[in-house]
Parts: structure tokens; sequence; C-alpha cells
């Protein structure tokens, strides 16, 4: 049987010491924006958008691009939404973008590298994304960013897209999955509006330990004080940006402490774990 929609709670959760933790959702179907929207996640905080290209032979055409994401933020309404621009290579691969097979590919060209390699393809995407979001408060996000100089490739070209959707420019944000980029964050606010951080990648990286890996879960824990660290970090560096956390750390209670007392006020997870988190920040 399908498994209970989660219940409805709050979307900012109070915190001791006069703050409030944002709950935002992580979305990579409709059915899930149904659910988190039900859920009253306070918006999309990544709306992965990899579900549109996996097993296709050729790239979707920004029509269907737009159609689509638009169906997955739909239940966001004049909400915020951040979609993620494609995130393709190492655990997802996406065949028409044609990329060179590697011995290493989650060192290799994938995320915002990948992009950028194929520049007609990204700024199509990006058009439909933009048209997508006209109904929403829409900021779009890359992923895989490691330094300044692809940041400002990628504004290029998002401002070129915006010129031709005929869009104003929203606001572009960065995920801090590489430790270069976390490490040096600083170096990245002049180019980025938001950062977010994604703890799967950002544990991998740091922790040298391939993600999914069921054996070494041990070492692929986001709640490790060097992962931690590197967050908080990234929280004091950030020159006043908002920083939030949408890998699964954010709907882990455990993890999710450790990340709200580095200074996180901002938790992006699957709609079936805004409980397990409204549970253990319960005043
Ligand atoms: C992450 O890496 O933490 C993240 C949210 O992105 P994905 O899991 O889609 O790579
Ligand atoms: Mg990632």
């Amino acid at each position: 049987p399908p498994s209970p929609a989660p219940a409805a709670g709050p979307s900012v959760l109070p915190l001791r010491d006069g703050t409030g933790l944002e709950l935002w959702a992580n979305v990579g179907t409709v059915r899930e924006s149904l659910a988190a929207a039900a859920a009253g996640a306070h918006g999309i905080g990544l709306a992965r958008t990899e579900i549109l290209f996996l097993d296709r032979p050729d790239a979707p055409a920004e029509a269907e691009q737009a159609e689509r994401i638009a169906a997955l933020l739909a239940p966001f309404r004049g909400r915020p939404v951040v979609v993620r621009a494609l995130d393709a290579g190492a655990d997802k691969p996406i065949p028409f973008l044609a990329l060179d097979p590697e011995d290493n590919p989650a060192l290799g060209v994938r995320g915002l590298r990948a992009l950028l390699r194929r520049p007609a393809f990204f700024r199509t995407h990006l058009r439909a994304i933009l048209r997508a979001g006209g109904a929403h408060d829409l900021r779009i996000m890359l992923p895989m960013v490691t330094v300044a100089e692809e940041m400002r490739a990628a504004r290029g070209i998002l401002a070129d897209a915006c010129r031709e959707a005929g869009t104003p420019i929203p606001p572009l944000g960065a995920m801090i999955e590489v430790p270069a980029a976390a490490l040096r964050i600083e170096d990245l606010v002049a180019e980025t509006d938001f950062f977010s951080i994604g703890t799967n990648d950002l544990t991998q990286y740091v922790m040298a330990a391939e993600r999914g890996r069921q054996d070494f879960a041990a070492f692929a824990d986001a709640a490790h004080p060097a992962v931690i660290d590197l967050c908080a970090h990234v929280v004091r560096h950030a020159n006043g940006r908002s920083v939030s956390v949408c890998g699964e750390a954010a709907g882990d209670p455990r993890a999710a402490r450790l990340l709200v007392a580095a200074g996180i006020r901002r938790l992006s997870m699957a709609a079936t774990r805004l409980g397990a988190i409204r549970a253990a920040f319960a005043a």
C-alpha cells in the first residue's frame, strides 16, 4: 500500500535562541512536490531536474522541459522555489550529453562542469526553467560549483537566457558540494546570491568515501565533525548570503541538530522527513 501522506505542520520552527528554522522540501517528481506542499514545506529548496533527462536518447525540447518543470513547481504557486540546473555525471549519467567516459567520474565532468561544456544546451535549459518559474518566486541553483570563474561563466549564459526569454534575472545560487568551494566560500560571494550545501556530495569528497556504498556508511557520514566544521565555516564566511543544507543530512535529526548548532537555519529535505525534523526540534 502507498505510504500515508506526511502530516501538515509549521514551515518555520522557533528555536530557543529566538531565531527560526525554516523547513523546505526537496522534490524530483510531481508526486513528491504534491506531498511536500501538503506537508506544509516553506518552499522548494531543491527541485531536481534529472528525472526529465534520464533514459532519453536526445535532449527534450525547450517547451517540453518548461512544461515538465512547471508541473513539478505547480503545487508551490506563488512560493519560493529553487530549481537546480541539470546535475549530470557521476551517479547521474545523462547519455545525450555525450560526455567522454572517465575512469573516475565522481572527480570528472559533472554538474556545472558538464553544463559549461554544453553551452547551447545549458542556455535552452535555463530558458525552460525561466519560463516554468513565471508563477513562482524563482531562484536557480547550479550543482558542483568549484571556483568563481565557473559562476561568472554561468552568469553570462543566464543573462543571455533571460534576454531571450524576456524575464528578469532571478537570484542565482551555488550548491556547495566541493571542499574547495566550501573552504573558499568568500571567493564565490561576489558571483552568488545564495548557497545550499549538498551534504551528500560534500561528505563524499571530504571523507574520500564514495556515496551510496553501503559498506562505507561509517565513513560517508555527514555528521562527522570534519563535515560539520566545514558547514560552520561556510556559514561564518558567506558574508550574509543565505546558506541552506539540502543533502539528506537535513532530514536526519542527529545530523540536523549539528547543522543547526553550526549556524544553519534553513533545511531542505524529502517531504517524508519533515515530521521527524519537526519532532526533533519541537519546543
Ligand atoms: C547533495 O549532494 O547533497 C545533493 C543534495 O545533491 P544530489 O544528492 O542530488 O547530488
Ligand atoms: Mg549533489
